[in-house]
């Protein structure tokens, strides 16, 4: 018996719903008691915003203009984004599932419910049989707490959180290549730059506001080199584009590493001062040639050498990457790849002279940095590490034979989930239906559990599957920081009280850990105590908060970690003296190209890339329940070349059937000139038949845990059936303005 017997039941009462009217209604004489600074809650560039509060409920925003990141700017996501605060999909009480429908609750009849099943659970099979998978886009004091209800309240080793998804092969890079997992530069360095080499980041769709500061670069004459299978809308505005097979950045790297070499473009004085293992980086990027980069990346050799120049003649130029190049079975070896290129060149450490990954959550950069890794704990500080646990024991007051060895990824636990030894699920923020690759696989994991929980704000396509739902809060209803994608901690700050019986996320995981006995580690009273607390567990760490306070950040805009010491600045610009290797130095790696996890071959002879689009926000569970967005962009499709659609036979928007070895699904193909020939793509952000991920591969990299969402092998079929599919939120056949409960 399936856990979803009653969908469209579910569907009818929790959405999503489409919703495009602030609290009851547009009123021309709301009367604005509150204006309450914050920051958007959607992607890493974390744009300030006003909420505007009228007796206690979110009715408007306005851009914040005091805010030096967007000073005023804010995208199609972020002027909607409080649209969500009293969106009617919102969930007010505690759901327990009884006979597969979900029924209103007690707080204290779904708490004890939770913990009794955990506690025979954890009696009956060990305390590893319950997983923690966590999220991102929480405050960083939410995503200390997860990784401490873990390890302290369940005491299971099977924690790690939607990141694992995002931006781990970046993580692991810079771990390796400069002994710190940060952004170099903030990004007021980008428009000192004369060059920037934009790789597999759509920045204009994705991270729109830090545009920004790609036009003042473009103003200041700079020059910009995108690397990219799709000519996306940032790709067209780029000097030169590099239009690669996906997977094959390393041969691009390595190329262009070649030609620098080769023209004397490296800056040898920086390579013997500052870096370790040069030699053999140098000796392999003999062997990749432009004219052998350009056999395996499908980038003519000329394009390759003219990159390679433009960016190593410039006095100064940075390079950024985002989920392009990170979401591959080799993830961490392109973007060590495109380190070398800067360590060669000795491009970091000065102004408009670095390198930065672009985070794609909101607290992408906070929710990596302490401690709901499944190898981490806070402050960067890895699990595997005797003084490093010592001193999170010390500050949790935890046995240290109490505080559990490493766990596994996200994938690798809901495999656990299907060999049932994990058998008990709690899940914050994330939407495992939509973001996790191979999803009818994450289907069975689902099913196959004896007990799953789900604290979220909206019912999502995962929830669905628990047996529990508890109401969380959206970000207007807490207080706390995020980090932005440069590296900027930020103040969240309240707006409005949670509706109905929605309680703060924090109180409801400290609520379960208290009960499962644990109360003696979990006495926070607030989300300030929370971070008082993460402050002294990160001292000393890599990613330092001590010197960090809520107010010193109000007074500054933002505080850059790491910040030591009350009365330390804080570090926008990394490296100007030293890396954050024992010995001060960066590493070069010798990287050699290895293809995807899956090639195309006679079955599947296409490849098949997956994204994002500026009207969505990563799993759609918020976004796509906002009318205006969906209306912009209501349903996935699958970028087709011409050239490959004549051959199938495809006209535009016909809807086709695409198929991978995990599984198919069909989509309206729209043809267009801006994807190559031997590729198509697919956005990601919708569930069910709709999901892209249904065709996504699991593989990992071995470093990263990272799956490739971002290349497999896949094949397009004509549909014959003159019949359509059911769609989305069409999907009882009303039309979308049918469906508009606002
Ligand atoms: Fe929000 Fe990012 Fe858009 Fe800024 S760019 S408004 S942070 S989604």
């Amino acid at each position: 018996m399936s856990k979803v017997e009653h969908l469209e039941t579910i569907i009818e009462e929790f959405g999503p719903h489409l919703h495009d009217a602030p609290f009851e209604g547009w009123l021309s004489d709301r009367v604005i008691d509150k204006v309450v600074p914050t920051h958007c809650p959607y992607c890493g560039v974390q744009c300030g915003i006003n909420l505007l509060v009228e007796k206690d409920h979110v009715v408007g925003f306005e851009p914040r203009y005091d805010f030096p990141v967007n000073e005023g700017r804010l995208c199609p996501k972020g002027v909607t984004a409080y649209l969500q605060v009293h969106h009617p999909d919102r969930l007010l009480h505690p759901l327990i599932k009884r006979n597969g429908a979900f029924q209103r609750a007690s707080w204290d009849e779904a708490l004890d419910l939770i913990v009794s099943k955990f506690k025979e659970l954890q009696n009956q099979h060990g305390k590893d049989s319950i997983g923690v998978y966590s999220g991102s886009s929480l405050t960083t004091e939410k995503t200390y707490l997860m990784g401490k209800f873990a390890r302290a309240g369940l005491g299971t080793r099977y924690v790690d959180y939607n990141g694992r998804l995002c931006m781990v092969s970046a993580a692991a890079g810079n771990n390796k290549a400069f002994g710190i997992d940060r952004s170099a530069n903030p990004w007021t360095d980008i428009p000192l730059a004369e060059v920037l080499l934009i790789a597999g980041a759509n920045c204009a769709e994705t991270f729109p506001v830090l545009n920004k500061f790609l036009w003042d670069q473009r103003d200041n004459g700079g020059r910009w080199i995108v690397v990219d299978p799709r000519e996306t809308a940032t790709a067209r505005q780029g000097d030169l584009h590099l239009q690669l097979r996906p997977g094959t950045d390393v041969a691009v790297a390595n190329g262009m590493l070649h030609v620098l070499i080769e023209e004397d473009l490296i800056d040898q004085p920086f390579i013997d001062a500052r870096t370790n293992d040069w030699e053999t980086t140098r000796a392999l990027a003999a062997r990749y040639t432009p004219d052998v980069a350009s056999q395996i990346s499908g980038v003519p050799a000329e394009k390759i050498v003219q990159a390679a120049r433009l960016y190593g003649r410039a006095r100064t130029g940075m390079i950024m990457h985002a989920r392009g190049i990170e979401h591959h079975t080799n993830g961490v070896n392109n973007v060590l790849s495109y380190i070398n290129l800067v360590l060669a060149t000795g491009k970091i450490g000065a102004p408009g002279r670095g390198y930065g990954t672009i985070t794609g959550q909101g607290n992408g950069q906070g929710g990596r940095e302490h401690g709901q890794k499944a190898d981490q704990l806070p402050g960067q500080r890895s699990i595997n590490n005797p003084e490093h646990r010592r001193h999170v024991c010390q500050v949790w007051d935890l046995p240290e034979e109490e505080l559990p060895q490493a766990g596994v990824s996200v994938v690798e636990m809901f495999q656990k989930m299907r060999e049932r030894e994990i058998r008990g699920l709690i899940s914050i923020c994330n939407n495992v239906m939509v973001s996790l690759p191979d999803t009818n696989m994450v289907r069975q994991s689902l099913e196959g559990l004896d007990f799953y929980v789900c604290i979220d704000f909206f019912m999502s396509e995962g929830a669905r599957y628990a047996d529990i739902v508890l109401p969380g809060s959206t970000w207007s209803e807490d207080e706390g920081v995020t980090c932005s994608s440069e590296g900027r901690v930020v103040k969240i700050n309240k707006a409005n009280n949670s509706p109905g019986e929605a309680r703060a996320d924090w109180w409801i995981v400290q609520e379960i850990a208290r009960r499962m006995g644990r109360e003696k580690y979990f006495t926070f009273n607030s989300a300030r105590e929370i971070f008082d607390e993460l402050r002294v567990a990160s001292r000393g760490g890599n990613a330092d908060y001590y010197g960090i306070t809520w107010e010193k950040i109000e007074a500054n805009n933002g505080i850059f970690w790491p910040c030591p010491t009350e009365d330390h600045p804080g570090t926008p610009r990394l490296f100007e003296e030293r890396f954050y290797h024992p010995d001060g130095k960066a590493k070069f790696h010798a990287i050699e190209y290895n293809p995807p996890n899956e090639v195309p071959d006679g079955e599947f002879p296409l490849i098949l890339t997956s994204g994002r689009v500026v009207y969505q926000y990563l799993s759609g569970n918020q976004t796509r329940r906002i009318g205006f967005l969906v209306q912009q962009c209501p349903e996935p499709y699958v970028e087709i070349h011409p050239e490959t659609a004549m051959k199938l036979k495809i006209n535009d928007g016909e809807r086709v059937r695409v198929m991978t070895r995990r599984g198919e699904g069909v989509f309206p193909a729209l043809v267009v000139r801006t994807i190559r020939p031997d590729t198509i793509f697919i956005p990601y952000h919708w569930g069910e038949e709709l999901a892209a991920n249904q065709l996504t591969n699991p593989a990992l990299d071995p470093t990263s845990k990272i799956p490739e969402f971002k290349a497999c092998a896949a094949r397009i079929e004509k549909i014959h059936s003159r019949r359509l599919p059911i769609m989305g939120q069409q999907r009882k056949g009303a039309s979308l303005s049918e469906v508009q409960r606002g």
